[in-house]
């Protein structure tokens, strides 16, 4: 079962602007900012506007048009960032074992070096 969203996460907090964010791009479905901690070059967090505690949360309660505009932000945001041409990685943390911190959905890109093999 998904958890309750908790309207006091950080990221809600950056979304009601109570808190500064390095924001890089909004539209009506989605923000994005730098991460506080990155551990690339390029390391931009892309959140949804809606309350969503994680990718199953949004993927199964998301209208498809918020789900759309997400997918189509997380890619201009790449593409903005110039990271398609030389490659980039996309990873969402979802829950306990995937050690999700934040319980609002994040898609994380990292780019601006050769990133390796993905980690376990
Ligand atoms: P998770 O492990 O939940 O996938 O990742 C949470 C990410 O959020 C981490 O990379 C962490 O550095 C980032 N983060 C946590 N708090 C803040 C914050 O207040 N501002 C920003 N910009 N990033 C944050």
């Amino acid at each position: 079962a998904t958890l309750p969203y908790d309207e006091t996460n950080i990221f809600a907090r950056i979304l009601r602007g109570e808190i500064p964010a390095k924001t890089v791009y909004e539209d009506d479905f989605a923000l994005a900012f730098h991460d506080i901690n990155p551990q690339a070059p390029t390391h931009i967090l892309v959140i949804p506007k809606g309350a969503y505690v994680s990718w199953d949360d949004f993927s199964t309660h998301a209208p498809d048009a918020e789900i759309a505009g997400f997918i189509r932000a997380v890619g201009h945001v790449a593409r903005e960032a110039g990271l398609v041409e030389p490659g980039y990685r996309l990873l969402a943390n979802i829950g306990g074992h995937g050690h999700q911190e934040v319980p609002h959905l994040h898609v994380h890109i990292f780019g601006g070096r050769p990133l390796g093999p993905m980690l376990a």
